[in-house]
Formats: C-alpha cells, sequence, structure tokens
C-alpha cells in the first residue's frame, strides 16, 4: 500500500499526518507573524526614501527564508533539532541554548493550535481537497490573528491572495458555489465599507481598518454569502464580550484600537466547520416559531 493509498483509507493516519503536517507550517507561521511586519515596514521606508531621492542603502537581505533563525538574546543560530515544533520548547524548557533567555511560550502555542486544527479539519472533513483547502484557510487566519494582536494590521500580502484563492477553489466548487462566493467577496468588503463610513461620518472615528473589509470579504469568496450573517455576528458577539472584559479588567481606554481581525478570523473559522449546520438549525428554529 502506498502512502497515499493510506492516508486515503485509514482515518487516523490521515489525521496524524495532518497534525504533524500543520506542527510544521505551524512553525514556519512564527516567522511570518514574526517576520512579514518588519518587511512591510522596510518596504514602506526604502519607498519613503527613494519618493525623497535618496540614495537606496544597502540592507542585509531580510525575508521568510533569510537570516535564519536566532535567538534574539545572544544570536544563536537555531539548528536543526531545536527547531522541532512544540517537542524542542519543552526539551529546552523554554530556554535558549546558548544564553538561558527564556523563549515566548507563544511559538509553540501557535504551532500547537495549528497541529490540532488540521488534526481536526482533516477528522471533520475526510481524505481530500476540503480538508486540504481547510488547512490552507486555517493557516491564513492563524497568521492574520497573530500579527493583527501585533500590529492593528491585516497584511494585504495574505489578506488578497487569500479572497483570490477562494474564488479560485469554489470555481470548483470546493466550498460553494462560484456565484455565491462572487457575492460573498462583495457583500462581505460592502457591508463592513459602509460601517466604516457610517460610523466615521457620525462619530468622526475610524472603528476598523481596511484589512478588516478585506478579510471578510475573503471569507466571503471561501464559505459563500450565506455565512456572512453568521460571521458578522459571532465576530461582534466575541468582540463585545472581550472588549467590555479588558476596559473593566485593564481599564483599557475606550478609545484605544481593539483588533476586529482576530473576531473575524475566529468566526470564520466557526463558519468553516459548523457553518452549514449552525444556519440549518436556526432557519429550523425560525420555521418552529
Ligand atoms: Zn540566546
Amino acid at each position: 500500500m502506498s502512502f497515499l493509498e493510506l492516508l486515503q483509507t485509514v482515518p487516523a493516519a490521515f489525521v496524524v499526518a495532518c497534525l504533524i503536517l500543520g506542527l510544521m507550517v505551524g512553525s514556519f507561521l512564527n516567522v511570518v507573524i514574526h517576520r512579514l511586519p518588519k518587511m512591510m515596514d522596510r518596504g514602506w521606508h526604502q519607498q519613503c526614501s527613494e519618493l525623497r531621492g535618496e540614495e537606496p542603502v544597502a540592507t542585509p537581505a531580510y525575508n521568510l527564508v533569510v537570516p535564519r533563525s536566532a535567538c534574539p538574546q545572544c544570536n544563536h543560530t537555531l539548528s536543526a533539532w531545536e527547531n522541532i515544533p512544540v517537542i524542542s520548547y519543552l526539551l529546552l524548557r523554554g530556554k535558549c541554548k546558548g544564553c538561558g533567555a527564556p523563549i515566548s511560550p507563544r511559538y509553540p502555542i501557535i504551532e500547537a493550535i495549528s497541529g490540532i486544527l488540521c488534526a481536526y479539519a482533516a477528522w471533520h472533513f475526510g481524505f481530500g481537497l476540503i480538508a486540504a483547502s481547510a488547512m490552507l484557510l486555517i493557516w491564513a487566519l492563524l497568521a492574520l490573528t497573530a500579527i493583527d494582536f501585533d500590529t492593528q494590521l491585516l497584511p494585504d500580502d495574505i489578506t488578497l491572495p487569500l479572497l483570490w484563492l477562494g474564488l479560485l477553489l469554489n470555481l470548483f466548487g470546493i466550498f460553494t458555489n462560484l456565484p455565491n462566493a462572487m457575492l460573498g467577496a462583495v457583500v462581505g468588503y460592502l457591508s463592513l465599507w459602509s460601517v466604516y463610513w457610517l460610523f466615521k461620518l457620525t462619530t468622526g472615528k475610524e472603528g476598523m481598518g481596511y484589512g478588516d473589509f478585506k478579510l471578510l470579504a475573503a471569507l466571503g469568496a471561501w464559505l459563500g454569502w450565506q455565512m456572512l450573517p453568521l460571521i458578522i455576528l459571532l465576530s461582534s458577539l466575541v468582540g463585545a464580550m472581550v472588549g467590555i472584559t479588558l476596559i473593566i479588567a485593564l481599564k483599557h481606554g475606550r478609545n484605544i484600537p481593539i483588533p476586529f481581525g482576530p473576531y473575524l478570523a475566529g468566526g470564520g473559522l466557526i463558519a468553516l466547520f459548523w457553518g452549514p449546520t449552525l444556519t440549518q438549525s436556526y432557519l429550523q428554529f425560525l420555521a418552529m416559531t
């Protein structure tokens, strides 16, 4: 039996394979989360100095591949065995091998979440293109969530390709048909865009960013317009609860922007797995009353 046949015929093998893949990609997501905002920042600075007509300054290469991962304290380059998702962190007891500086628990947490969600997707959808596509969506949403927490930004470099990919996948009807996906992208963008302008014109404040519109457009493109009310409802509910808790517990200023992206991403994830079931039971509930 070939490896592919094994994955196809033994569900447990597929789940374990996706768990391992999820852990490994989670490790790469940590790099994306850490470096992409810095790469964007460098790009903007470069564009600004170009506009000012300054000579370009040669800087060492900095992208998702180069330089190799190193300890920010002592520059100790991580060897392959120090780069094993979750396990290395546990073996090193959360400390750098070079200087003993603590390693943020966030790295193994992101890896573990990625692994668990991928294993769940494998179990939920079974072997096939739907599970593979779902994992891509999970990784994008995970990276966007962490970057939004850190920087209050949802990079176009992730949201826009995600939107196009959703439309492309649904050209083949992976999650919904193309008209549903198309409408999902348009309505997803325009609904938050209208809320944004309504809020801005009435209060003079910006309640959310353009990244939020693009993310909801992407989710609409992936899951179809039918999932948008559910995603908005879930993300507003959780967002409001977390927001109120933060304001009360931390005396978090009311005017400090709380990123909305993570809640949209969370709502999107729930819609990915349970959206059809949730909307169906809601419609049944409506029909009963
Ligand atoms: Zn170190």
